[in-house]
């Protein structure tokens, strides 16, 4: 009996306890990858001060981690019900494509999911409390309006519906975007400095790319590219008009 088949006939409780364990598991990673980057990169800070960790952002994150395990067990149980389908193929040419598609097409769908979020209504119900470090720390990732968490957490699953994505597909493009998100809220960038200023200028959503969005809260939406920012006009770059800040 292979994995998928173990794991397609686990039980509810179990189901709920390896969600937690998963999830607990990714936001220590997370933490973890945050201050080995910080210590090992040479750059200069992009930050004055750093963002405070707070009680209320230690609240947050717990909240959070539990909103993404009720993600999980939501489209884990989708699949268990056959309502979602899910391969286990090894095909490490399929399993690449795969992984490029779901970042691409995640990342759209995050760029406008942002957007929206930055309309005045939603930006106070919901992203303001994200954007109240306007500098980071190792939490800014978890530190989101529960309903935000759940919303990222439910276009993935949507996005799930699209094909029978393999099961090493999903778990790779999850590994990168919780490895993004963590290298997105550092204060410092972790490649040396002219490469990532080449990544920025060229496809890929660096730190500094981040960081800019949390300055200058009205560009870089983007997430893992720049891509959408650069089609949509939205790009802030070192040649964008002062006045636009
Ligand atoms: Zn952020
Ligand atoms: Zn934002």
């Amino acid at each position: 009996m292979n994995i998928m088949e173990v794991l397609k006939h686990i039980t509810a409780v179990q189901l709920i306890l390896l969600s937690i364990v998963i999830n607990v598991c990714l936001f220590f990673l997370s933490i973890g990858c945050y201050l080995l980057f910080s210590r090992l990169s040479r750059n200069e800070p992009l930050q004055g001060e750093l963002q405070k960790v707070t009680r209320a952002d230690i609240r947050l994150s717990v909240l959070v981690t539990g909103c993404n395990a009720l993600v999980f067990i939501v489209g884990f149980s989708l699949w268990q019900m056959d309502i979602l389908g899910v391969s286990d193929s090894t095909n490490i040419f399929l399993i690449a494509i795969e992984v490029i598609f779901l970042v691409i097409a995640m990342d759209f769908l995050m760029y406008v999911f942002h957007r929206v979020a930055h309309l005045p209504l939603f930006y106070r119900l919901f992203h303001l409390r994200h954007h109240q470090h306007q500098s980071t720390n190792a939490l800014s990732l978890f530190v989101l309006h529960p309903a935000e968490a759940l919303g990222f957490g439910g276009l993935f699953v949507l996005v799930l519906f699209i094909y029978p994505f393999s099961y090493l597909a999903i778990s790779i493009y999850l590994f990168i975007n919780l490895l993004w998100g963590t290298i997105g809220h550092l204060d410092k960038e972790i490649l040396p400095k002219r490469f990532s200023v080449l990544l920025q200028s060229g496809f890929l959503g660096t730190t500094r790319f981040h960081n800019d969005h949390h300055k200058l809260p009205h560009y870089n939406y983007g997430f893992y590219t720049v891509l959408w920012d650069r089609i949509f006009g939205t790009l802030f770059t070192a040649g964008t008009d002062e006045k636009d800040r």
